[in-house]
């Protein structure tokens, strides 16, 4: 993909404008990981840009944030710009296209994530970043005392970014992420939901929690259960117990799970009853928060003699039959009855014995 980006960089070159894979990739590259998500900076404007190539997304005009599909690929290209003046501590409202790459650098929002790549392939450290990369430590370019306040959103991307990558924030950067965290009140849900769910899914999320909570962000975020959680690998394990579904967004189905969740919690043990109601995905995120093992769970599982209704060797119209009475109301008491029974293995899956159970205790 790299390589792609770099055809486009001569593209641009050869047109007369400079540019560069900037952000998260030359990042990313030097840490030794591969991405596949490359940004490319540019002193072509969005308009000169959607004359030299062919497909060209326009998301965000105002911002002249532009996605070029190249040979399969997709780049995010922005214009070398200068932050004029910010609103509510989020989107600067008004930016200026510039035609050197140094003052883009300078309003972005770390150092380690100035790096450059020009189109031969090299990386370029204008702002003398390798320092800080090479220390693990994130400090905002430029003061913090102002580049977090003109974008609250930074607070967050900080703290994603030392959990994910396991960097030390630097000390001045961390106290006015402390500082500032009551703008956070201002971000939308979503934009804040993105950056949590990252925090929360990684494998290093025990430092993110941890900074969250040491820097005084969860109330701002509304999330001060945080310090009472259990911690789990499971995203929406983490957003049960949070208890935030009314203020955060998420899916239909993403609510239904965190309220069964939350309803499996309050019993204290496991049985095949509750794996058969709730199924082995909930039981699953249920065992780990409980401290209970996986490789049990999964025993208990695959040896449950139902796993559905279906698999019950008998139906309603088999009852009626059996017991030689209209259909109604008691034929679900009895499947019910059937169900558990067989769920607590008194009573085996299987036609003659369901049937000699039913005339046993309901005729
Ligand atoms: P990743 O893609 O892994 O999430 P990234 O660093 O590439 O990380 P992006 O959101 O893709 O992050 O942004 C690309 C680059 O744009 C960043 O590396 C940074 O230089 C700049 N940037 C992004 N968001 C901000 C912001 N809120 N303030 C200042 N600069 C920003
Ligand atoms: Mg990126």
């Amino acid at each position: 993909m790299e390589e792609k980006a770099l055809e486009i960089l001569n593209i641009l070159n050869e047109k007369g404008y400079e540019s560069y894979i900037v952000g998260g990739y030359p990042r990313d590259k030097l840490l030794g990981y591969k991405t596949n998500d490359i940004d490319i900076c540019t002193s072509a404007t969005p308009k000169e840009l959607l004359s030299i190539f062919e497909n060209v997304i326009v998301s965000d005009t105002q911002y002249g944030s532009i996605v070029i599909a190249y040979k399969g690929y997709k780049f995010d290209v922005t214009t070398f710009r200068k932050e004029i003046k910010y609103e509510d501590h989020r989107r600067p409202i008004k930016i200026k296209y510039i035609k050197n790459i140094k003052k883009d650098l300078l309003r972005r929002d770390f150092t380690i994530n100035t790096f450059c790549i020009d189109k031969e392939g090299n990386i370029i450290d204008a702002l003398g970043a390798k320092e800080d990369l090479d220390k693990r430590i994130l400090k905002t370019v430029g003061n913090p005392k102002y580049r977090i306040k003109e974008d609250a959103l930074r607070i967050l991307r900080c703290i994603r970014f030392a959990t994910i990558l396991n960097f030390e924030i630097d000390k001045k950067t961390k106290h006015y992420l402390s500082k500032y965290s009551y703008l956070l009140k201002k971000l939308s849900t979503n934009r804040k939901k993105e950056e949590l769910d990252k925090i929360f899914s990684s494998t290093n999320k025990e430092k993110g929690i941890k900074l969250l909570i040491d820097l005084n962000l969860t109330n701002a975020l509304d999330i001060s259960r945080l310090s009472m959680i259990t911690i789990c690998t499971d995203l929406i394990g983490i957003w049960c117990q949070l208890e935030v579904e009314d203020i955060y967004p998420f899916t239909k189905v993403e609510k239904e799970q965190m309220l069964l969740l939350r309803e499996l919690l309050t019993h204290n043990s496991i049985d095949n009853y509750l794996l058969y109601k709730y199924g082995l995905y909930l039981c699953t995120v249920y065992a780990d928060i409980k401290g209970i093992s996986k490789r049990k769970l999964n025993t208990m599982y695959n040896n449950i003699p139902i796993k559905s209704k279906k698999e019950i060797e008998i139906n309603a119209s088999d009852i009626s039959k059996i017991l030689n009475k209209k259909p109604g109301k008691y034929i679900k008491e009895i499947m019910n009855d059937i169900e558990k029974s067989i769920l607590n293995n008194s009573l085996n899956n299987n036609k003659e014995e369901i049937k000699e159970y039913i005339l046993n205790n309901y005729s």
